[in-house]
């Protein structure tokens, strides 16, 4: 009886797939109300050209582009942070890794809060008559 083998090829197949369907579920007005809340690069300040999505938990660590997850990054922080592990990026880069997490904390719980709530679509009353 041959044994092993074919199995793990089978779960290290599977994992692959997982990993290729992982949900990302940020949307482009869940992302601008990223960029206005944050007012610039979520890491270093800058609020230099038009940020680019930053996954505070790497997709390869298993974090998602979601509104929790997503924070807006200069160009120079999304480089150099890649899959880094966030808070140890940080303390390298003698950011504050307090005051990030702070306020990625209240900011996400914020924007969490408005965009479960549903109330975002409002319809604009009165301007679209129609008839
Ligand atoms: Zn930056």
């Amino acid at each position: 009886m041959p044994t092993g083998g074919s199995k793990q090829v089978r779960a290290a197949r599977k994992r692959k797939k997982r990993m290729a369907s992982v949900a990302h579920d940020l949307t482009d007005v869940q992302w601008a109300a990223l960029v206005t809340a944050w007012g610039g690069c979520a890491y270093c300040g800058s609020a230099g050209a038009s940020p680019q999505k930053d996954c505070v938990q790497a997709i390869s660590r298993g974090g998602r582009y979601t509104l929790a997850n997503v924070v807006p990054a200069c160009a120079s922080c999304n480089a150099s942070k890649c899959n880094a592990e966030v808070t140890g990026w940080l303390r390298r880069k003698k950011l504050d890794e307090r005051s990030f997490l702070v306020r990625h904390y209240e900011i996400s719980t914020e924007l969490t809060t408005r965009f479960a709530g549903g109330d975002v679509l409002q319809e604009p009353d009165g301007l679209l008559e129609s008839g």
